[in-house]
């Protein structure tokens, strides 16, 4: 493949990002060299400088990699951020810069500012700043060769759509008629149905011919391959022979000991809790669906992968009268979006303001988030899909917040129908997502208001990081709520009756999907607890497909070579079940108090969001909460229903 012609924008984003890296280089340079007393005015407002170009220079390129619709930028923000990357890692193992920190006494300062000393220094030690020079040195050199594993990783998964072709517009039986004529016959006389998110899900949820689902669902559990088997058995090599450098048994050792969950047996066993808890809510859950499978496929013995959707669909029809297709009509992108804008203003006491920036494609809008005059930071949204972008969804930070410095800056990347001219009308799940991604975005920007880069906006432990996007989902299930937006082309809002029938439905399967889950984190902590030379990654995944989901394996499908997690989350899957454990019992406040209602969301944007990473997560959650959070709450829900 010949590398793209660089573009004139691609050559300015070069230039600002080579210009930023000259400034973060003399910042370094004359921290490694700093002379005199060290304190918080002479070695940690420097530091803190410095990360805030080392925080535009890694965000701004990560997020411009995924989403760009300039092949040469892309590749120009890949060398960018290896740049950073490179530096942020010089850093890390700068012993001058670590001495000066540790100079620093810490009983002289303020909590926040004490307790940010701690957690520096902790950051240096397991960076490897105490190594000797010889490990530092290929300390060094491991963390850009990951870096460059990660990126093509995820480039291999974002580059690869496939597809199936379908004889005749008869083959796209039970999809909804939007869907259906989105999907003409080709110059070849047959119907193309890719694997990007607005095809792929109503596609598995709603298409009748059983064969077509498998061949899709195949096609996507197969992105990645084969390009991605030996950039993922070098990504978790080289993740081994760094933690083995850093005094680790392995990666998920070093990389869950400053997290929540603390080590990687804690991991464990957290996993088997919730999929012990989740089994026989599961049984019942699958004896069900089979049951629903029979009544199409008399003879069949198990539920495939591939049919889950779509059966669970059909028993929403038949057993909770709740048909998915017919919800469609009341979520168009463009109320959803106004809804949730509108929702998360009043409950949080915010104001949007739609503001004209430069922007990397022009279906991307920006917003400021306003408290009264006050901007509290801005945000981007790109939402629906274009070739070479991003394929699933997330919040990308772009700036971190720093208190008297800058206002944070934030992006939610999307694949949601819409942009295109026709209505977008979007599946429920969407809809939950779009609430889940606005959750992140705003613990991003209320929590971003903090002195020190490290601790603000959502810089806490990461298995907390999904706890506020997981509350929010909650948003998406609340009858008051989706009838402010959630409106048909007649302008009837949705049926009370109707959502509650979602509920009833919705709480179908949670059995089973806890314990898919619960598959997906082990699998991740497993390509990560020990080393993997010759390790078969296939193997694994369906020993604990077995062990754990209550879904079969598929034969030649290698879903590892298409989870993207595997390079951003690494071991740490668990974390999304551990967030949810702690979103449910924050969630028991917002159901007694209303949904709506502003004065426990003031208390938990003032108590939780606002103090971004300035105490510890669990430490915000008891202020909340009046006691430390429990399991209790989502056993309780796993149970219920
Ligand atoms: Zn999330």
């Amino acid at each position: 493949m010949t590398k793209p012609e660089t573009s004139a924008a691609a050559l300015a984003y070069q230039k600002e990002c080579e210009a930023d890296l000259e400034d973060a280089k003399a910042l370094f340079a004359s921290l490694e060299k700093l002379g005199g007393d060290k304190t918080v005015a002479t070695a940690l407002e420097p530091l803190n400088a410095l990360g805030i170009i080392l925080d535009k220079g890694l965000n701004v390129s990560g997020l411009m990699r995924e989403v760009h619709p300039d092949a040469s930028l892309r590749a120009v923000a890949e060398t960018c951020e290896q740049d950073f990357n490179k530096l942020s890692t010089e850093l890390s193992l700068s012993r001058p810069v670590f001495d000066a920190i540790s100079a620093i006494a810490p009983a002289k300062e303020d909590a926040v500012t004490t307790r940010y000393l701690v957690k520096l220094l902790r950051d240096f030690r397991r960076a490897g700043v105490d190594k000797d020079q010889t490990t530092r040195d290929k300390i060094r050199a491991i963390n850009e060769e990951i870096v460059k594993l990660g990126q093509e990783f995820e480039k291999n998964i974002r580059e690869d759509v496939r597809s199936i072709k379908l004889a005749a517009a008869t083959e796209l039986g039970g999809l909804p008629q939007d869907y259906i004529d989105g999907h003409k016959p080709g110059a070849d006389g047959k119907i193309t149905v890719t694997t990007d998110y607005p095809d792929y899900i109503p596609f598995m949820s709603y298409a009748k011919s059983d064969p077509l689902r498998l061949a899709l669902y195949k096609e996507f559990r197969r992105r990645g391959y084969p390009k991605n088997i030996e950039v993922l058995n070098a990504l978790l090599g080289k993740r081994y022979e760094l933690s083995r450098l850093l005094g680790y048994d392995n990666w998920a050792a070093y990389i869950t000991e400053d997290k929540m969950i603390r080590t990687d047996k804690a991991a464990r066993t957290f996993i088997d809790k919730v999929a012990n808890v989740a089994l026989p809510r599961a049984k019942k859950d699958y004896d069900e669906l089979l049951a629903e499978l029979k009544k199409t496929l008399p003879g069949a013995k198990s539920v495939g992968d591939w049919q889950k959707t779509f059966i669970e669909e059909q028993l929403k029809r038949d057993k909770y009268k709740v048909d998915s297709q017919a919800l469609r009509p009341y979520f168009p992108y463009d109320a959803v979006k106004q809804g949730i804008l509108d929702i998360s203003a009043k409950l949080f006491g915010l104001s949007y303001k739609r503001v004209e920036l430069p922007v990397w494609d022009p279906s991307v809008e920006a917003y400021e988030v306003m408290v009264g005059d006050t901007l509290y930071g801005t945000f981007f949204l790109d939402m629906h899909p274009r070739q070479g972008k991003y394929k699933h969804a997330a919040a990308f930070p772009m700036r971190t917040g720093v208190a008297g410095k800058q206002t944070p800056v934030g992006a939610l990347v999307c694949n949601f129908p819409g942009g295109d001219g026709t209505p977008g009308l979007m599946e429920h799940d969407d809809v939950e997502t779009f609430f889940h991604e606005f959750g992140h975005l705003l613990h991003h920007i209320l929590g971003g208001r903090q002195r020190w880069i490290g601790i603000s906006g959502f810089n806490v432990e990461w298995d907390f990081v999904e706890t506020p996007s997981q509350l929010l989902e909650e948003w998406a299930w609340d009858s008051a709520v989706l009838r402010t937006f959630a409106k048909d082309a007649g302008g009837e809002p949705i049926p009370e009756a109707l959502v509650k029938k979602m509920r009833a439905a919705r709480d179908f399967g949670k059995g089973l999907q806890a314990r898919h889950q619960m598959f997906y984190a082990m699998l991740s902590l497993a390509y990560y607890d020990g080393d993997p030379a010759g390790k078969d990654t296939t193997a694994i995944l369906k020993e604990l497909q077995q062990k754990y989901s209550p879904f079969a394996y598929v034969d030649d499908t290698f879903m590892q070579y298409s989870f993207g997690h595997l390079n951003g989350y690494t071991a740490m899957y668990y974390t999304y079940m551990w967030s949810l454990v702690i979103a449910k019992d924050l969630f028991s406040v917002f159901q007694k108090q209303g949904l709506l209602n502003p004065d426990p969301a003031t208390r938990y944007r003032q108590m939780v969001l606002e103090p971004g990473g300035s105490e510890d997560a669990a430490a915000l959650v008891k202020k909340f909460l009046g006691r430390d959070y429990s399991f209790d709450a989502f056993a309780a829900w796993l149970n219920a229903g």
